[in-house]
């Protein structure tokens, strides 16, 4: 018989699973804060646990701890980017970001990614699998137990395509944002997605107050299809029209991130375009500097051209900003880290 993955259970189903053991259910209670809020590295730690409920866990379930493999802190602005291994030797990158609001780590919700994009380094190797919400948890939960400082915000933006693993995503975000967790404020969490229409049409629905990003990255759809193949399946149209539903339905703004590279998608015309595209939409746009990989022959476009890109979408009354580089010394693009290692 499979063993239960204990930090994947909500606190109603770690309730229910701690009374179908025979214990009184508050026992549970317990032991989600152990996991969730104590931050627990191991069975042992559960003081007010007694021995008798811990061997019976200890034999009927697993407990999800990512192992920290490798870190590396940036000189420049003590950014930090972790390498994780998961139990089966899969590894997992996450990025832990000092702001002014507070302290935001980035997670992946995949091992590697089936979603192509030209310009990332994350796709090369294909999807390996999906990560379970226990996975997800607790490249947050190691990152604040291995800095001892609470993580404020957390953006689903590093490898992997969240809403390509749906299930898992919606319960990682409720049991992040649960009071008897981490109890992180929904509206300090973001999504960002490649553009699966299915998926934002459902996340929509689940009455969450968290943010959406679409990552847009070319004014139309013809050089959309160039940079990323999942717009071949979903029309540049319908991602807006479910972009406006998630608008409506939540009255979350959007965001809009757009990778500008040099000579593909940086021009005046692309910013016009752009303009016009997105003119009179509750959103905000970020544009992001691409990060150039080995692999690929994209680079990033010049200061001058940045700041010209923005003032221009500005003149459409778009709310626009310039993501800050962070951890410049250390960074090499997003999913390069385990790239590297895996190339070792
Ligand atoms: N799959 C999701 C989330 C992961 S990628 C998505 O596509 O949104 C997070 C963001 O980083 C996306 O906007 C992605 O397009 C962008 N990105 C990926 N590789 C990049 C690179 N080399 N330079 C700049 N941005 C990149």
């Amino acid at each position: 018989m499979s063993k239960t993955d204990l930090k994947s259970l909500n606190i109603k189903e770690l309730e229910e699973f701690i009374r179908s053991l025979g214990e009184k259910s508050f026992r549970g209670r317990q032991i989600y804060a152990w996991l969730h809020r104590r931050l627990a590295g191991s069975f042992d730690d559960m003081t007010d646990i007694s021995k008798g409920l811990k061997d019976k866990l200890k034999d009927c379930c697993s407990l999800t701890l990512l192992r920290k493999e490798t870190m590396q802190e940036s000189k420049e602005d003590g950014t930090r980017k972790y390498l994780f291994a998961l139990e089966d030797g899969n590894m997992v990158e996450s990025v832990r970001m000092r702001y002014q609001h507070g302290i935001s780590v980035c997670i992946s919700s995949q091992v590697g990614c089936r979603m192509g994009c030209r310009f990332c380094a994350s796709t090369l190797g294909g999807l390996v699998r999906n990560l379970t919400p226990a996975e997800m948890l607790d490249q947050i939960y190691r990152i604040q137990a291995d800095t001892g400082e609470r993580v404020s915000h957390v953006v689903v933006m590093g490898t992997g395509e969240p809403l390509d693993n749906y299930e898992n995503l919606v319960k990682f975000l409720g049991m992040l944002t649960d009071e008897n967790g981490l109890h992180i404020s929904q509206r300090n969490v973001t999504v960002s997605t490649c553009g699966i229409v299915p998926g934002i049409r459902r996340l929509a629905k689940e009455q969450l107050q968290i943010t959406l990003a679409l990552s847009l990255h070319a004014p139309n759809q013809k050089k959309r299809e160039l940079l990323m193949p999942i717009a071949k399946k979903y029309e540049l149209s319908q991602v807006l029209d479910a972009c406006d539903d998630y608008f409506l339905q939540t009255r979350r703004r959007m965001t809009y991130e757009y990778a500008l590279a040099g000579g593909v998608n940086d021009s005046k015309e692309d910013a016009k375009e752009l303009g016009v595209l997105l003119q009179g939409r509750h959103c905000h746009v970020n544009l992001i500097p691409v990060n150039p990989i080995k692999e690929r022959e994209y680079v990033q476009s010049k200061g001058d051209v940045i700041r010209n890109f923005q003032n221009l979408l500005e003149k459409y009354g778009i709310n626009v900003t310039i993501r800050r580089e962070m951890g410049r010394d250390i960074d090499g693009a997003c999913g390069q880290l385990r790239k590297r290692y895996a190339e070792r």
